[in-house]
């Protein structure tokens, strides 16, 4: 009987099943079975876990998984061709792989799991950072997300102060997550190659966010301060609040300095200002 060993190239399947990538998908498919064990070894000890899969394509990632000896795969795909070549794979899973024909961004996630699961993917890049945000904000339970994005987003998921990258993204990820950047992929590990690099994340959410704040007054801040990045803050948050440099003093946030050297406790110090201000309901 076949097995997961016995599997033929990923190469080969995805061209016996006229798999050629569809720019309008997003589609980067990942050939290397050693990569792709490398980047699946980032989620740890698999024995429980409950994977769910976003964009499984010819199916690289799903081996990966499996091979990994996850417990259980679901894994979303919208292009009907790769559903198909996913099939041969589901028969060599023992039951293990779940294959549903389905549009990540309108999928009922919680209804597939039963216990807080993985959630990974190497996403199409132009859908990245929105399904992150709502798998984020959704405060469904997650084990934790193992996730790719284009190198510079996933450079600015995980900046810290101070940095070029650091911005809105990083202040509201790493509010509600504890992020860890895994490996850089280059942009010859795909086919076709994308005409930028990579970053996979290990992105984890946390019990409770890391500083309280409410997020509509969160984002209303960081939206204003980053949008003007070169201006200082008594600036750049001029539309924001009517006395910004007294809405800043009271977050002990000083005027003169500008969005990037403030860090999330900071943030969410001046979100709670802004509460105060405008009231709940933004
Ligand atoms: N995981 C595969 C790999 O690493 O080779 C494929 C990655 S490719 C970058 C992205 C995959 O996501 C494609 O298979 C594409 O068809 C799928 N996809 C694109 N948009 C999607 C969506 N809205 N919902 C589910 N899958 C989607």
């Amino acid at each position: 009987m076949a097995d997961l060993d016995s599997l033929p190239p990923l190469r080969d399947v995805a061209d016996r099943h006229g798999l050629r990538a569809r720019r309008s998908l997003g589609q980067n498919f990942l050939f290397d079975e050693n990569l792709l064990d490398r980047i699946v070894s980032f989620s740890g000890d698999l024995s429980n876990a409950h994977v769910i899969e976003i964009g499984p394509g010819p199916g690289g990632l799903t081996r990966a998984f499996l091979r990994a000896g996850a417990q259980q795969v679901t894994a979303l795909e919208k292009d009907r061709r790769c559903v198909a070549a996913l099939q041969e794979l589901s028969e060599v899973s023992n039951g293990r792989l779940e294959i549903i024909e389905a549009d990540v961004l309108e999928a009922d996630l919680p209804r597939l799991f039963t216990q807080p699961p993985v959630i990974a993917g190497n996403l199409p890049f132009n859908i990245a950072t929105e399904v992150l945000m709502q798998l984020v904000e959704s405060g469904m339970p997650i084990a934790h997300m193992l996730l790719m994005f284009q190198k510079e987003v996933g450079h600015r998921i995980a900046a810290q102060p101070g940095s070029k990258s650091y911005g809105r993204l990083s202040v509201l990820v790493q509010w509600l997550c504890a992020v860890e950047a895994c490996l850089d992929v280059p942009p010859e590990a795909f086919v076709p190659a994308p005409k930028v690099s990579a970053s996979v994340l290990r992105i984890t959410p946390r019990s409770c966010p890391l500083y309280p704040a409410q997020i509509n007054h969160l984002r209303a801040v960081t939206k204003a301060a980053f949008g003007q990045r070169r201006k200082t803050l008594r600036n750049s948050l001029g539309t924001t609040f009517a006395d910004p440099v007294s809405a800043l003093e009271a977050a002990g946030i000083r005027p003169d300095l500008r969005a990037e050297k403030i860090n999330i406790k900071g943030f969410c110090a001046l979100a709670r200002v802004h509460q105060d201000i405008v009231g709940t309901d933004i």
